[in-house]
């Protein structure tokens, strides 16, 4: 009787690719148009960028105090971005999160609400983690783009010192120790 509510793993699968990238777009404005789109979100003054991934194309968006940052730290950021959409981060972590909300949903709704709720923390943990993972990831594969020394520049000055199991961007030393082993 409640099975519709079977729709709302889908939905939160489905939004960061149909409903994000539609919002996001009407509070930016174009800064560079390449493989993917590069806009700036009006009104932001937190150093943070972060991409979407779109039905049709990959989205970068930077708040406007970091597309001020000067011209290194700039392709640093989008480097990074880049690597998120290159390695189909988005993709992972929704198909992920989504099946795991489904499964969770699917033993609440036949009552047995002891296996879903640990199935819920067991997402909520695994997506921390996994985010930590996929941030390393694309620090690695910014270094196709730019100077390694412009990426350790701009996680050194910008990134998170320290990291908890809820963190989602693993702490400063543990990108850069990432950056130099190969
Ligand atoms: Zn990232």
């Amino acid at each position: 009787m409640y099975s519709y509510l079977l729709l709302l793993p889908l939905l939160i699968t489905l939004f960061p690719f149909t409903g994000l990238p539609w919002i996001m777009k009407r509070r930016s404005y174009l800064l560079k148009n390449e493989k993917y789109e590069i806009r700036v979100l009006k009104g932001h003054s937190q150093i943070n960028a972060f991409s979407v991934r779109g039905l049709k194309r990959g989205y970068i968006f930077l708040t406007e105090n970091t597309a001020s940052l000067g011209e290194n730290n700039v392709n640093a950021v989008i480097a990074h971005e880049i690597g998120h959409l290159e390695k189909g981060h988005h993709v992972k972590m929704a198909l992920l999160v989504g099946s795991l909300i489904s499964l969770s949903m699917f033993f609440l709704l036949n009552g047995m609400s002891w296996i879903a709720i640990p199935i819920l923390l067991f997402t909520v943990l695994t997506q921390k983690t996994l985010t930590r993972k996929f941030e390393l990831e694309a620090d690695k594969y910014a270094l196709k783009l730019v100077p390694s020394q412009d990426l350790a520049n701009l996680i050194s000055s910008y990134g998170d010192k320290k990291s908890t199991i809820l963190s989602t961007h693993p702490d400063i030393l543990t990108r850069l120790k990432n950056l130099n082993n190969n």
